[in-house]
């Protein structure tokens, strides 16, 4: 099991409010993306090209596409929705039902990324037509007000739209707008550390992968979790730890005084450092030493 970003934050922090709102949201929001990426997976031809979490910059306006779907002459734009729920589309907006309250507009988002495609697409001479959808995923989200034209899939509808992309013949290499795409893209996000983190404010030690019990030392070679009794290598916890640093403050070097710090002292410097020179890579000279993690041992999943 892979620990998420989110995961990740909020067992080391005490989150505000504001905090535990925003990532909740985030998190139903992957859900619903990885859901999604499952059912393209399953349901549409292996030779359609599908981009996922696709961030380009237009004009210094940063955008992102859920999905890019890659036909013969045209292109479409998913953005997943995950709302739960009774929802009404009324002339002067988007409403989220009992309690009333007025959302943004998810059409205007998706019809926003089809200007910024548009733009994105003539930058790199690539000639595509742009159609785009709304998917709402969530079989448990009900939208009042809506009629053939919008641009919209149901749930209930999401088998039967992927499975009529099947239906055209492909004929185009998309190796090279793919690859035109690719370098094209934003690798990171403006966004992405909107959260300012506090180092010193983290709680400290080691995290169990499987309950994000506490670790703690069980025998030389093992940790045991104090929650749900799973046992773990070192090794393995340590450079968990390690690629949790690189994600939450991926500015900072992780020197061995601050890897110490972070796994709350759990094992002496010495030990650390032999391990470190086993699973990490050694950078600088003895006072500025840093490590970083030697190949993906751990990946953190974005889902
Ligand atoms: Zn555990």
């Amino acid at each position: 099991m892979k620990m998420t970003h989110l995961e990740m934050l909020e067992k080391r922090y005490n989150l505000d409010r504001d905090q535990k709102i925003q990532l909740d949201k985030e998190r139903k929001g992957k859900i619903g993306e990885y859901y999604l990426k499952s059912l393209i997976e399953t349901k549409l031809h292996p030779e359609i090209a599908v981009i996922s979490d696709y961030r380009f910059e237009v004009n210094g306006s940063e955008c992102q596409i859920d999905f890019l779907i890659l036909l013969n002459q045209s292109c479409i734009i998913i953005e997943v929705k995950s709302y739960y729920g009774d929802f009404e589309i009324r002339p002067d907006g988007f409403y989220r039902l009992n309690p009333l309250r007025k959302i943004k507009h998810p059409f205007s988002q998706v019809e926003r990324a089809e200007i910024m495609l548009h733009s994105h697409l003539k930058r790199l001479n690539l000639n595509l037509n742009i159609k785009y959808y709304v998917a709402f995923v969530n079989e448990q989200f009900s939208l009042y007000g809506l009629t053939r034209d919008m641009p919209v899939v149901m749930a209930s509808q999401l088998n039967r739209f992927l499975e009529s992309l099947n239906e055209e013949v492909y004929d185009k290499k998309h190796e090279y707008i793919i690859n035109r795409l690719e370098d094209g893209r934003l690798l990171k996000s403006r966004y992405e550390h909107e959260l300012k983190l506090d180092f010193n404010k983290a709680k400290k030690g080691l995290v169990c992968q499987h309950c994000s019990g506490w670790l703690e030392v069980d025998t030389y070679k093992q940790l045991k979790c104090q929650s749900c009794g799973t046992k773990e290598e070192i090794e393995s916890a340590i450079g968990r730890s390690i690629t949790e640093l690189e994600t939450l403050f991926p500015d900072d070097e992780i020197t061995l005084r601050r890897l110490l710090e972070w796994i709350d002292h759990t094992y002496s410097p010495s030990k650390l450092r032999r391990l470190l020179k086993k699973i990490c890579h050694t950078h600088g000279s003895k006072k500025g030493r840093y490590y970083t993690l030697k190949s993906n041992i751990i990946t953190v999943s974005n889902i």
